[in-house]
């Protein structure tokens, strides 16, 4: 019975409210670019989103409609072309006001370990909860045009984690498709490695991070990706199956 009634809540769709749309409007800037088509998916993927996963705030962090509404439209924004309607496996959103500060003996670049406390904007972890924090969330929604996105970021994260390795290959469906993929990428990945690639930095440290930085430059900064790493602009076009250098663009809100 209790799993008669799971399947059909999970088939039923959440109402998206009007008040919402006011909000994206205001506070996300790619909400504009979206086609009347577009808009429909991303007000069901929306509502889903919210209604879907538990909301926990940490350091006294309020999590509004408002936080809940411009979080849940980003990460619905990767799934917008994707056969796909959630994210599986995210326990919650946990929403910090400021930085994720991270204690604990961690690995870093090169072999290096070190045991200070970390400031990161988020955080991905194979089935668990993604780690948020609202000031980078803002930042990152009202000024595409700066490039990062940590929603993006760490939902591309839970994207490359569904096949349960976090090797920087999304599922793709197809031998010929990874196949296609790696040849695109690893060169790519090497150009990064040699301080020769309009992604940023952060892109060098492993595959994995190389995806999810890509995945930012190819919502945020399609027209650069697409003339400066043509290739690769057009894996992940097809992987998204959104083609984002086409729509008409409001840079800023
Ligand atoms: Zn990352």
């Amino acid at each position: 019975m209790l799993a008669t009634l799971r399947r059909w809540f999970a088939r039923t769709t959440p109402e998206f409210d009007p008040a919402w749309e006011s909000i994206l409007r205001q506070k996300y800037a790619h909400w504009s670019e979206f086609d009347d088509t577009e808009l429909d998916r991303m007000r069901m993927l929306v509502a889903r989103f919210i209604r879907d996963n538990d909301w926990e705030a940490a350091q006294g962090m309020d999590v509004t409609t408002e936080v809940q509404v411009v979080i849940a439209a980003q990460a619905a924004m990767l799934l917008l072309g994707l056969e796909i309607d959630e994210y599986f496996d995210v326990t919650s959103i946990i929403v910090h006001k400021s930085t994720v500060r991270l204690r604990g003996v961690r690995r870093g670049a090169a072999g290096t370990m070190s045991d200070g406390v970390q400031h990161l904007a988020g955080q991905a972890t194979p089935k668990g909860p993604v780690v948020l924090s609202w000031a980078a969330v803002k930042r990152g929604a009202s000024s595409p045009v700066r490039g990062e996105n940590v929603v993006y970021h760490e939902f591309a994260h839970r994207l490359d984690m569904l096949d349960g390795i976090t090797d920087g290959t999304p599922p793709l469906g197809s031998r010929e498709a990874s196949a296609r993929w790696a040849e695109v990428c690893t060169p790519a990945f090497e150009r990064v490695q040699a301080g020769d690639s309009v992604l940023r930095n952060y892109a060098a440290t492993n595959i994995a991070e190389f995806f999810a930085v890509a995945t930012e430059a190819f919502f945020n900064r399609p027209d650069v990706l697409a003339e400066h790493e043509s290739d690769l602009y057009d894996e992940l076009r097809r992987f998204y199956g959104q083609d984002p250098a086409r729509r008409p663009t409001s840079r800023t809100v």
